[in-house]
């Protein structure tokens, strides 16, 4: 029987942990022995250089740029940390175009090559999220990736972008069939933050998939192009990982999120003390 492939999307404000995250909740699947492809559909295109232990890959929209269309599979798709096919669509130069376009132009170039092979459990897209518009929202309007997980941590902005994220994947819900995994929590030490993220969760109809603590082994690994998994699969934080590979591949709730009003996101916030806290920082919001 063919497997069933579930195609995820990981969407959340930039600089959150979605590429970090999404690297290592995968070595952590392919340790369970799982066959997954990783399609980078951000312009910086790092979401795939701890799984390939290089700097940098060439992106589809450079590939197609220096060589035309005529594009061979193994140009833009490199196998990495146990196998995991690796792509990164790229963007357009700094200001010149929509960067969607290039993850609109990679993904009907991956189906076109046949990169969707029937062994893959997995396809994960990394997207950047802080615009829920046009070629961003792709992956899902499009109906490819079924299944949303969202980055957040307690700070504000971070909650911010997840509940804009959580309008866009409403809105193409039904059309679609795209469903809300959770939310992972990629912490940044924030008092009561596991109890706000609860909290926000349950108002955006969804459930804290799992809370990732902050640890100074991410950058360690990261500066040695690894995963946390393969640069110290003993250390605490791999478990951590491994944990939260697991809470995906046994997941079962999938729903459609109930975004919030402002008002709504800033109450909540307020009781659980962190307006206190951005005042007392100074911060202007
Ligand atoms: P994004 O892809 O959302 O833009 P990144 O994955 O590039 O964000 O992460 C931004 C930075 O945060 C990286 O330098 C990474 O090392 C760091 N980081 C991410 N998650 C953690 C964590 N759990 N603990 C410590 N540092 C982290
Ligand atoms: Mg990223």
């Amino acid at each position: 029987m063919a497997k069933e492939l579930r195609q995820i999307a990981i969407y959340g404000k930039g600089g959150i942990g979605k590429s970090t995250t999404t690297q290592n909740l995968t070595a952590g699947l392919l340790e369970l022995g799982k066959h997954i492809m990783v399609v980078g559909c951000d312009p910086k295109a790092d979401s795939t250089r701890l799984l390939l232990g290089t700097l940098a890959q060439r992106t589809v929209l450079d590939t197609i740029r220096e060589i035309g269309d005529d594009v061979a599979l193994d140009s833009i798709m490199k196998n990495g940390f146990k196998g995991v096919k690796c792509v990164e669509s790229g963007g357009p130069e700094p200001g010149v175009g929509c960067a969607g376009r290039g993850i609109i132009t990679s993904i009907g170039l991956l189906e076109q090559l046949g990169a969707y092979t029937d062994d893959l459990d997995y396809v994960f897209y990394d997207v950047l999220g802080d615009v829920v518009c046009g070629g961003f929202a792709m992956p899902m309007r499009e109906g490819k990736a079924r299944e949303i997980y969202i980055v957040a941590s307690g700070e504000m902005m971070a909650l911010y972008a997840a509940n804009n994220i959580s309008k866009g994947i409403a809105k193409y819900a039904r059309k679609s069939g795209v469903r809300l995994g959770g939310i992972i929590c990629n912490s940044r030490n924030v008092d009561r933050e596991i109890e706000l993220l609860r909290a926000f969760a349950k108002e955006l109809n969804t459930q804290l998939i799992y809370f990732v603590p902050r640890d100074n082994v991410v950058q360690r690994a990261e500066i040695n192009r690894k995963t946390v998994i393969e640069y110290d699969p003993n250390c605490r934080q791999a478990n951590e990982y491994r944990a939260l590979a697991q809470a995906i591949d046994q997941n079962t709730t999938f729903t459609i999120p109930t975004p919030m009003t402002q008002e709504r996101l800033e109450e909540i916030l307020l009781e659980f003390g962190l307006m206190d806290a951005i005042e007392e920082k100074n911060y202007s919001i």
